[in-house]
């Protein structure tokens, strides 16, 4: 079968003919309907070098974010699991027996050093093929949703959802505003879920004019870049700060204006692993503020997010493509062209 195999640390990953997988004990083999195209994808195959943090040693088929029909089973799964029928992957793979796999957090296991590898497409081979075998147990029932729009939630959907939950208790309350850094795969999904979730405004950002139109849509106030930028944003809060943000870039200068923009008490999550560092001292901070990273998100976050996409709270915007056109994924996902997400579709007719 055909897969994007990300081959040598460095390299752009390439197209090519691999074994169609085979599903052992407790897995279960998808036919894939959608893998979403990552901007992650881009820091493990060009950026990350092997020891470094969130490298993982090539070859692997790439592809974390992953919907399908469930084509067969392996040894042991239970035939709850309907052959046929369309679900959703959740991507992170932990040991399963500590005491964060055991909650469903399997991106915060215990033993995640000892594993040999993250996630199904980050160390083990991914949906960016027509086959992917998957732990049978990850699997969320998709019913009659479309799964190829669905294929991004698995990560687009699943860590804005985790930021913007573990934040909730500081948007609540009244008269509070979130704020939004980086409008592409997983930030116009941010701002859906923040209006679905909470009452709070929602100002969001990025460099792109057409990434911040369709944030508009979905219910933000939108501020452009450029040296006022903090000021234009601390102007809509009444000079409060914002109560809530959400860095989906996590470069430098966005690290430094969300810092910029926060309120006292606030909570900054940095979502995007851009690189950015923020300095955390006792004059340099709003009074009892917090600064934290979120990676991905539970099982059982994940549940949560295809209700609300059944519930058409949650709205991918998704792009289409090909496996023949897998790689120009990424090549206009490296160029800042795809508006939402790129989804390969290995099994379109
Ligand atoms: P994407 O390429 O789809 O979108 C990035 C967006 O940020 C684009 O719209 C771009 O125009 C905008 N942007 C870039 N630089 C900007 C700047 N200086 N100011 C404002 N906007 C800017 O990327 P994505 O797939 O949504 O991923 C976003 C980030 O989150 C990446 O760093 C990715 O690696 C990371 N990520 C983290 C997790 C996690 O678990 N923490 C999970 C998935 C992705
Ligand atoms: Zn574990």
């Amino acid at each position: 079968m055909r897969a994007v195999v990300f081959e040598n640390y460095g390299e752009f990953p390439s197209l090519t003919e691999v074994p169609k997988p085979e599903p052992g004990p407790g897995d279960a083999l998808l036919r894939v309907a959608g893998a979403g195209a990552c901007h992650s994808d881009i820091s493990v195959y060009r950026l990350f070098e092997e020891g470094q943090p969130g490298a993982q040693k090539p070859p692997f088929v790439l592809g974390h974010e992953n919907a399908g029909w469930v084509e067969a089973v392996g040894p042991g799964v239970s035939d709850r699991i309907e052959v046929g029928a369309a679900y959703m992957a959740y991507g992170p793979i932990g040991c399963g027996h500590c005491r964060q796999c055991a909650e469903g957090r399997e991106t915060y296991c215990e033993n995640a050093a000892t594993m040999p590898y993250l996630a199904v497409g980050l160390g083990r081979d991914g949906g960016m093929a027509e086959y992917v075998t998957v732990p049978a147990h990850h699997l969320i029932p998709l019913g009659d949703a479309d799964p190829v729009a669905a294929a991004p939630l698995a990560d687009a959907g699943l860590t804005p959802y985790h930021a913007i939950t573990q934040a909730l208790p500081h948007l609540h309350g009244g008269g509070r505003f979130a704020l939004v850094i980086g409008l592409g795969g997983l930030g116009q999904i941010g701002v859906q879920i923040l209006c679905a979730l909470t009452g709070a405004t929602i100002i969001a950002t990025d460099v792109k004019e057409g990434a911040r139109k369709r944030a508009e849509d979905s219910g933000a106030i939108t501020v452009g870049a450029g040296p006022d930028q903090v000021e234009r944003i601390r102007a809509l809060t009444g000079g409060r700060g914002v109560d809530a943000a959400f860095d989906f870039v996590g470069a430098g200068p966005t690290v430094a204006a969300a810092a910029a923009c926060m309120a006292q008490g606030g909570r900054l999550s940095v979502v995007g692993i851009g690189g950015g560092t923020h300095e955390f001292s006792f004059f340099t901070n709003p009074y009892e503020s917090y600064v934290t990273n979120t990676y991905w998100g539970s099982i059982r976050d994940l549940w949560e997010v295809v209700d609300m996409y059944k519930a058409g709270q949650i709205r991918p915007e998704v792009e289409r493509f090909s496996m023949d056109d897998a790689l120009e994924a990424y090549r206009r996902l490296e160029a800042g062209e795809i508006s939402g997400r790129a989804v390969v579709t290995p099994n379109a007719r």
